[in-house]
Order: structure tokens, then C-alpha cells, then sequence
């Protein structure tokens, strides 16, 4: 009797709260955002509102210390209204989870009990112009100075960065000794030096803000360090190994959405004397759409009650189910698209952005081939 798929009163509660914020307040302005490219600050305010801001903050530091269960539980809501404002409060979670990781406590609660006190963000800077999967082939170097380090680099593609009270930026002490090399350190947005070129053009999740973010000779107290000189690789990896399940969670919505989306409009829409729904084409599509959605949110709530017990199965299970969900997501969205006809091209209706969004879920946090890549590691490793 050990297994128990059901959620707790809590959860069940977490969840219809973040089921009426996503549809009432979220999906309503989702199209409105996405056109204008516009940052919904208001809805992120809201969410902090109701307590659904940063909830992986700690009790010792002001939070409420909640899990990835949880985390994944709003996510798949989120995601469902838009993709793209979830990945607001998605990426400060990601900018929080190091300095959970390897933060003293001394260090969350300068760093993170703020973020409790008032609606704001944290980010998360790794990728860099020149490198992105290769994220040991990172350039921005980190000099020691006294008892500060000196940064100075480019960062690429941060999701939040301007926005957010500090970065956790991965840097080099030498560029020759690879990820041996790398630090992680929390440098705050308001040190001189530090400077953001806002990115435009995105093809979807456009409700969020992504930068480039150039720091020169940027300096920071070496009380800012977390771990020591050595982690700083190993905390990336130990961090993305946890926050790519909450992509997963937001793919699972997408997908919901998509069938949705998809069922409904079927229902309606009337071909050749009666409505498309009738057609086994098009009910085969809905199907395999219950079948990609359901699988992949089992799957992901597995990878997250594995990483909230601390098991290490979950590095190889939240690399599954990222992949997974965001395949499946993108696969649900051209399917809806495809039962909308015509309607289905326009943004007249949703399900064009929903295939723009899910793109995304397959590219950043690691893309769908570095998860196989994981996947294979950990397949080959228990055999030998
Ligand atoms: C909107 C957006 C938001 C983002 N937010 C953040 C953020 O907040 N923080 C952050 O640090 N980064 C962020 N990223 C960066 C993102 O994580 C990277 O884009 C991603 O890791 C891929 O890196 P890359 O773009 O450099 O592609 P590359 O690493 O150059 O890869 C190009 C292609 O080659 C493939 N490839 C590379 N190496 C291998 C290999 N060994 N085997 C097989 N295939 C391989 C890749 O899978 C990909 O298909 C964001 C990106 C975007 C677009």
C-alpha cells in the first residue's frame, strides 16, 4: 500500500488556487502580452499576492519552503494559460534552487528572504553567446581580488535577468581547467558594471523578458560565493537536474490546453453535414493527445516526488520527463492546430502560440538532445 498517487488537501488546494489565477487573471491578457511582446509585472505582483511567488524559499528565510511536487502542480496551470508568463516565476525558481543548493544559511537568508517580502525575482545566468550545451566552455572570468572577485563576461539568453534582484552567474577562474575552473556567485543588479540589452524577436513565450546582461569588471565581495571555488559547475548541474522538471510540468499544460482547445472546437466546427468530432481522424487526434498529456504528467510528478526525497534517480527521470512533456506538448499544439484548419493558422484562437511556446520547452535548461544525452549516461552506466 506504499504507493499513493493522490494529492494532499493542500496540494488539492495549492492547485485550484492556481487554477482560477491562471484563468481568470492569466489566460484572459495571455494574447494581449504575447502580441506587444509585454512583461505582465501586474500578474506577477498578483502571484505574489496569493503566495504562489517564489514558494521554494525556505521557512528559515520567510518562505514556504514548498517542494517540486508543488512547484509542478502550478506549473501545469500556468503553463495551460501561458507558457510564457509562467516562465517568469518558473526562472526565479531556477535563480533560487542554487543557493538552496549551496547557499548557507547565512547566504538565503540575505538572498532569499527578500524575495518574500515583496513581489521580486531571481535569475539565473549560465549560457553565454558562445556557448550554451557546452556550458563548461564558458568565458566569464572571475578574477580574485582581495576579498572580492571581479567579474567580467557576457551573459546570453537570461531569462528574468533585469528584472530580478540578482543573477547566480557562473563564471571562470580559468578558462583552461574547464569546469574545474567555474565559480557560481550571487551578483546583485544594482553593482556598478553591470548592464542589460533586452532580446527581441522571440518566436513564442514573448510575456517574458530575456536578456543579454554584460558585466564589466563587476566587483562583488567574496561573501557572495556559493560553495567554493571548485562548485561552481557541479551547482549548475545539480540545479538544472531539479528545475528542469518545472518545464516539464508547464509542457504538461500546454498540452492540456491544446486538447482543450482541440475538443472543443471539434464539438463545434460542422464538415460534410455534421461536426468534425465525428470523424475518427480527428477523435484519434484527440486521443493521442489524452494519451502524450496524461503520460507525461504522471511522469512528471514522479521525477518530482524523486528530486524532493533527495533520490539521485531523479537527474535520469527529470531529463525524461522534460523531454518528454515538451515533445509531447509540441506534438499536441500542431495537432490542434491541424484540427482548427484554417482558424487553427490565425491568433485568432490559441493554439498557434501554444506551437510557438512549446518550442521553447525543448531548448532552454538543457535541449531535448543534451536530455538524451543524460538519459543514455545514467542507461550505460548501470550496466557497466
Ligand atoms: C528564451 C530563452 C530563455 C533562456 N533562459 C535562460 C536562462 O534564464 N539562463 C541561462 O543560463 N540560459 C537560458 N537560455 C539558454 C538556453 O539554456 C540555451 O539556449 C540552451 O542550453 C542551448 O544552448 P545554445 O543555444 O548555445 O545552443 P548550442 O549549445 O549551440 O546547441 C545548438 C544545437 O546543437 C545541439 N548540440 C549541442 N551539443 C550537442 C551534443 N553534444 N550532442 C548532440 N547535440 C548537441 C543542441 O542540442 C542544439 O540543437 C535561454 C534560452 C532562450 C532561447
Amino acid at each position: 500500500m506504499a504507493l499513493d498517487f493522490s494529492l494532499t488537501d493542500e496540494q488539492k488546494q495549492l492547485q485550484q488556487l492556481a487554477r482560477r489565477f491562471a484563468r481568470e487573471q492569466v489566460a484572459p491578457v495571455a494574447k494581449e502580452n504575447d502580441e506587444q511582446a509585454r512583461v505582465p509585472w501586474e500578474l506577477v505582483e498578483q502571484l505574489y499576492e496569493i503566495g504562489l511567488l517564489n514558494i521554494s524559499v525556505p521557512e528559515a528565510a520567510g518562505g514556504l519552503g514548498l517542494g517540486l511536487v508543488e512547484e509542478v502542480i502550478i506549473g501545469e496551470e500556468l503553463g495551460w494559460a501561458d507558457m510564457g508568463f509562467y516562465t517568469i516565476p518558473m526562472a526565479s525558481e531556477l535563480g533560487i534552487t542554487p543557493i538552496l543548493l549551496a547557499g548557507s544559511e547565512e547566504q538565503q537568508k540575505r538572498f532569499l528572504g527578500p524575495l518574500t517580502e515583496r513581489p521580486s525575482l531571481a535569475s539565473f545566468a549560465l549560457s553565454e553567446p558562445g556557448n550554451g550545451s557546452d556550458a563548461a566552455a564558458l568565458r566569464t572570468r572571475a578574477v580574485r581580488d582581495g576579498d572580492h572577485y571581479v567579474i567580467s563576461g557576457t551573459k546570453m539568453w537570461i531569462s528574468n535577468a533585469k528584472e530580478a534582484d540578482f543573477n547566480v552567474v557562473f563564471a571562470t577562474l580559468n578558462p583552461e581547467m574547464r569546469h574545474k575552473g567555474v565559480i557560481a556567485i550571487v551578483v546583485e543588479n544594482d553593482r556598478e558594471g553591470v548592464s542589460f540589452n533586452k532580446i527581441h524577436g522571440k518566436m513564442g513565450q514573448r510575456a517574458a523578458p530575456t536578456y543579454e546582461i554584460i558585466y564589466d569588471d563587476v566587483r562583488v565581495p567574496a561573501e557572495n560565493l556559493l560553495g567554493d571555488e571548485q562548485s561552481g559547475f557541479k551547482i549548475a548541474m545539480l540545479t538544472l537536474d531539479k528545475t528542469r522538471i518545472p518545464v516539464a510540468a508547464g509542457s504538461v499544460g500546454v498540452a492540456r490546453r491544446a486538447l482543450d482547445e482541440a475538443a472543443k472546437y471539434a464539438l463545434e466546427r460542422e464538415a460534410f453535414g455534421r461536426p468534425i468530432a465525428d470523424f475518427q481522424a480527428i477523435q484519434f487526434k484527440l486521443a493521442n493527445m489524452k494519451i502524450g498529456l496524461e503520460t507525461a504528467r504522471i511522469y512528471t510528478l514522479y521525477a518530482a516526488w524523486l528530486a524532493d526525497r533527495g533520490d539521485p534517480a531523479h537527474i535520469s527521470a527529470s531529463a525524461v520527463a522534460k523531454a518528454y512533456a515538451s515533445e509531447i506538448a509540441f506534438e499536441a499544439a500542431n495537432e490542434a492546430i491541424q484540427t482548427l484548419g484554417g482558424y487553427g493558422y490565425v491568433n485568432d484562437f490559441p493554439v498557434e502560440k501554444l506551437l510557438r511556446d512549446a518550442k521553447l520547452n525543448q531548448i532552454y535548461e538543457g535541449t531535448n538532445e543534451i536530455q538524451r544525452i543524460i538519459i543514455a549516461r545514467d542507461i550505460l552506466r548501470a550496466l557497466k
